[in-house]
């Protein structure tokens, strides 16, 4: 349906053909809508005029009218500079050019009155602004000041002339002639319910708003229409995938019960039996689950996949658990195995160095059905791993995986796709987790195995190094063992790992009785393993890594990890990273090393680190330093696409809108009813995300 929005831009009055071309070309806008919804970043404040006198040094920007009295050129070459004298009945002060000298001399009239913008600067006794904003001061613009919004452009444009204030015109020209034929997308019962304010009148406002509160508004409203149609696709593609995809039926328990009463090492948490509660309700279903289970570092999330593979077992499916890295999944496959073995049950693991002669028997034995359990890397991804029945896929650690993935194991079963079950310890707010993961269904492990100590966790300087290293000693006379980590990242791999080397050597000289390991990307797969074994069974009391040990590993006699130039890493990792102790019945240690010279987010993330060990915490703070692009694997899953929200700031209307979303679609899936037809417009017009709209059936 062709409506008002879908015109092209060139159409609008005063835009021409070149200046659409370039916008279709850099900012990808093509159609009215498309110029509608390129909302501005933020906006500048031209609502008042201000006196020379009113300035102060820490004011962002000001907007003056006022008279050039002189201008002047001074230096020579580059250096040259033009400065104009400017004042008004207040005062006066100096605007100065650096760049463009030639243009503005031209243009710039001595005794010329005109209206400035720019951030003032005090020098010396005066202020001056640098090459300012430039007005010439008309019966009109000197009596109605505004918001000027300023549009996120790129160099090219701004080379072309196309600035914010062109951006601005186009809008008012776009709004003097559709204003009244915008369409609105959200219920009337909403819009009373949550006090919104209509479409066209929130996009009029964001454009051009008359002042703080409508723009305040605006921006509510457009906030929880995005919010609200992202929660309406993701709730919606779950109920589609629950009603079209069969999922098979695992319903017996005989294997589970024999696992529990003959083999399980200990007893289960109240979460994690309630988690395996919530996938057995799902195996039960008839209908293929797609579950995400997020619990904290150490919480136990290995044997619920466990216990979930047995279910599917019992019912004579075949069954994955995929690890992002070698090691993991070498710790997983070592760990199930003695289990699986005990029981009887088949199981092998696969990854990229596994050996041609394995690999045939393996691939043989999963396609003709023998082998029940497979361990491995994305090797498993691979088209040559094919199933006789894959029923269930355990995906360790998320997110290293990309949705992608996850699709490609869900097509190694065509008749019927396989169950499955993603485990993540990376933290998510639950915000995040909202629109990243709204289309899964989500359990939680909120609760430790007991008899645990919470990890105390300090900040050291390096000036305190002896003091550290002896308190280290105490630990290992204890019998502990202890991790030191260090940073190894890309963009100074060289000099990481030199940082990495001379640690080790400066830790062989300081302990000299210690048999010491190191592990390290640069390490043959073998080798890492190797050295992880040695330090595992304790034969050696202290592993110097860097962060290749950051996931999964289970130590459970290492009670200290130090973390060298802590001021280096994530929070997310640095939580990752203190996660691998505490682990046993000891006391353990998270010992923070930085130099004295902190930024102020790496104080506040080492800060958070030792005010609290509660992963979900540490989440909200990450979010809120790095914004939501910036979370693991969020970029590139790039399902977090929002305009105009900010899943940081927002949870509040995202809240409501997800509310509203569910409400709507429990009571008219389809809708079908006359008041959702706004909404059934809405989508058909913006098959956001390749959904289609079609009967649910
Ligand atoms: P994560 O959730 O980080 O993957 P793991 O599955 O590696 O955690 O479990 C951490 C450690 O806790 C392992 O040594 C595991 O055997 C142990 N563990 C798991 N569940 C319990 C429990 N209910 N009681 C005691 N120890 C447990
Ligand atoms: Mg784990």
């Amino acid at each position: 349906m062709f409506t008002v929005l879908d015109k092209k831009i060139e159409f609008l009055r005063g835009m021409g053909t070149q200046r659409a071309e370039l916008l279709n070309k850099e900012l990808g806008i093509f159609t009215y809508s498309d110029l509608l919804t390129y909302y501005p970043f933020r906006y500048e404040d031209r609502t008042r005029f201000y006196f020379i006198s009113e300035i102060r040094e820490d004011m962002e920007a000001v907007q003056i009218k006022g008279k050039v009295r002189a201008i002047s050129k001074i230096g020579e070459g580059h250096k040259q500079r033009l400065v104009a004298t400017f004042s008004d009945k207040s005062g006066s002060m100096e605007l100065v050019w650096f760049q463009g000298i030639k243009w503005i001399e031209k243009k710039l009239r001595v005794e010329g009155e005109y209206i400035i913008y720019g951030k003032p600067v005090l020098f010396g006794n005066q202020f001056n602004i640098t090459h300012p904003e430039l007005e010439l001061l008309t019966p009109t613009n000197s009596q109605t000041g505004y918001f000027q919004p300023i549009y996120s452009l790129t160099e090219k444009l701004r080379k072309k002339f196309v600035d914010s204030k062109v951006l601005y015109a186009s809008m008012k020209s776009l709004f003097g002639e559709i204003l009244n034929q915008i369409p609105e997308n959200l219920p009337l019962s909403l819009k009373e319910k949550y006090k919104l304010l209509d479409r066209n009148v929130a996009l009029y406002h964001i454009h051009l708003p008359q002042d703080e509160k409508a723009l305040m508004h605006a921006r509510r409203r457009l906030k929880f229409e995005e919010l609200f149609y992202n929660q309406l696709r993701l709730i919606r593609q779950n109920l589609v995938r629950k009603s079209e995809f069969q999922g098979q039926i695992f319903a017996k328990t005989a294997l589970l019960t024999r696992f529990y009463t003959e083999f399980l090492p200990f007893e289960l948490t109240g979460a994690q039996k309630r988690v395996i509660r919530e996938v057995f309700e799902d195996f039960k279903s008839g209908k293929q689950m797609n579950r995400l289970l997020q619990g904290d570092v150490g919480s136990g999330k290995t044997i619920v996949g466990f216990i979930c593979m047995l279910m599917g077992i019992d019912s004579d499916a075949q069954t994955c658990l995929m690890a992002p890295t070698e090691i993991l999944a070498i710790q997983h496959f070592r760990g199930l195995q003695k289990f699986a073995d005990s029981m009887g049950i088949t199981i092998e693991m696969l990854t990229g160095s596994t050996k041609k002669k394995d690999r045939t028997r393996i691939f043989e034995n999963l396609k003709n059905g023998d082998l029940k359990i497979i361990v491995g890397t994305h090797a498993l991804l691979e088209d040559t791993v094919e199933f006789q029945n894959l029923g269930l896929c355990v995906i360790d650690e998320q997110h290293r995986f990309g949705v992608a993935q996850r699709a490609k194991l869900w097509n190694k079963n065509l008749h019927i796709h396989p169950h499955i079950l993603v485990m993540t310890a990376t933290p998510i707010p639950r915000t995040l987790a909202m629109t990243l993961y709204g289309d899964l269904d989500i359990s939680i492990i909120d609760e430790m195995p007991a008899g645990r100590k919470p990890i105390k966790t300090v900040h050291r300087y390096d000036s305190r190094r002896l003091e550290v290293f002896q308190f280290l000693r105490d630990e290992i006379a204890k019998g502990r063992q202890i991790y030191i980590v260090y940073p190894l990242i890309e963009e100074s791999e060289q000099m990481d790992f030199k940082n990495l080397m001379d640690g080790y050597e400066s830790i062989s000289r300081a302990f000299p009785n210690e048999a010491l390991s190191i592990v390290h990307g640069k390490m043959k797969a073998a080798d890492k393993d190797y050295e992880m074994q040695r330090f595992k069974k304790g034969e050696t009391s202290m592993m110097v890594a860097t962060t290749v040990i950051e996931v999964g590993v289970d130590v459970p006699n290492a009670s200290v990890m130090v973390i060298e130039n802590a001021e280096r890493f994530g929070l997310a990792q640095l939580h990752q990273l203190r996660g691998r102790v505490g682990r046993g019945a000891e006391q353990s240690y998270c010992i923070l090393m930085s130099s004295f010279k902190l930024g102020k987010d790496s104080r506040k993330r080492i800060e958070t680190m030792v005010e609290t060990n509660n992963g979900f915490e540490i989440a909200e703070v990450d979010l809120q330093l790095r914004g939501p692009g910036d979370l693991s694997g969020t970029q590139q899953s790039g399902l977090v696409d929002l305009k105009i929200a900010n899943i940081a700031q927002d949870s509040e209307i995202l809240k409501y809108a997800r509310l509203a979303a569910q409400s709507i679609l429990e009571d008219d899936p389809e809708l079908e009813k006359n008041e959702n037809t706004v909404i059934l417009n809405y989508v058909r017009n913006n098959n956001s995300g390749g959904l289609s709209w079609s009967k649910i059936s």
